[in-house]
């Protein structure tokens, strides 16, 4: 695995900052554009024993070998647990970051790096972000964290005050789209459209259902009852069919005040439509009920009711009534 291109500058220049590295980096920007891939290649080639001249991995030491088979003793990766549906839990828990106490207490595999990625670190509640901040303040020998995000804001500023935050880049839509192209996507452009030119976003939503987002979206807009589509959809994760509704909405709103559309182009008739009959206080009232169910979906609700709910609340404001 390469970097991906939009990635490349950025970290040539991480690699030949090597002695210089500080002890926590935080890799900061958006959703989709591969950031822990990112933070796994940089980790893999601080661990490499005989890196190329660039710095980068050579992918054939016993070093590379054990980080490929997940198994390198002076790597730890820290996300939310699963649980046993293999679901996982919203939060890093205070005692995976106490866990590494110890972890950094063992002297490293030939004295190279220990490296500590966490992922996503906006997932730190207050006393895991906290138990963090002890270890950042201790800085132990050639030891490195690296924090990735695309929710900054959520992270407490004493643990940013001690991370280099690097803003990792979005690459440009021509980028983007060569490179979906590349990885055999004929089509890119509505995919790239749909998920904000987040490229690797896009490359999910081709390999996911996409029959799914169109069904659900011209359900919604039928006369079908509500009874039913909510049934129909209940298992389908929540807060995939709240970012459906959040885009649809973007484009309804974005047709009626600029007249453009961005997730949606294929199904422009329909946006046009739509966007001339809906309550405009109404769409921003549902737009902003998304934002909020979008932000707790991770909590326990009655799916369907609340599905249900959801689709009478849209047909109010789409048919203006
Ligand atoms: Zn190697």
């Amino acid at each position: 695995m390469n970097v991906y291109p939009w990635h490349k500058e950025i970290y040539e220049r991480l690699l030949k900052a090597k002695p210089g590295l500080p002890h926590a980096l935080l890799l900061k920007g958006r959703r989709g554009i591969g950031k822990l891939d990112f933070a796994r290649q940089l980790a893999r080639s601080l661990l490499c024993e005989s890196p190329l001249e660039d710095g980068s991995a050579c992918l054939s030491c016993t070093a590379c070998c054990w980080f490929d088979h997940d198994i390198h003793p002076d790597f730890r990766r820290i996300e939310p647990e699963t649980d046993e549906n293999g679901k996982k839990a919203g939060q890093i828990a205070i005692d995976q970051i106490r866990s590494l106490s110890s972890f950094m207490g063992m002297t490293t595999h030939r004295n190279g790096y220990r490296i500590i990625l966490i992922h996503p670190a906006d997932a730190m509640n207050a006393h895991s972000a906290n138990a963090l901040l002890k270890t950042l303040e201790e800085p132990q020998g050639k030891t490195l964290f690296i924090l990735v995000t695309h929710k900054l804001q959520q992270l407490l500023p004493t643990i940013l005050s001690r991370c280099r935050t690097i803003s990792m880049p979005f690459p440009k839509p021509n980028e983007a789209q060569a490179w979906l192209l590349e990885k055999g996507v004929p089509d890119p452009i509505p995919f790239l459209a749909e998920s904000g030119y987040a490229p690797l976003s896009a490359l999910e939503l081709v390999s996911e259902d996409h029959a799914s987002v169109e069904r659900f979206l011209k359900e919604i807009g039928s006369s079908s009852d509500p009874v039913s589509i909510a049934e129909a959809f209940q298992k389908t994760d929540l807060s995939m069919i709240l970012s459906w509704l959040q885009k649809w909405c973007h484009d309804l709103a974005s047709q009626a005040y600029a007249g453009k559309i961005r997730y949606f182009p294929g199904l422009s008739d329909r946006i046009i439509e739509i966007s001339g009959k809906a309550d405009k206080i109404e769409l921003m009232r549902f737009q902003r009920k998304l934002g909020h169910a979008q932000r707790i979906s991770t909590h326990p609700v009655n799916a369907r009711l609340f599905l249900e709910e959801l689709i009478l609340t849209y047909r109010r404001m789409a048919e203006g009534r």
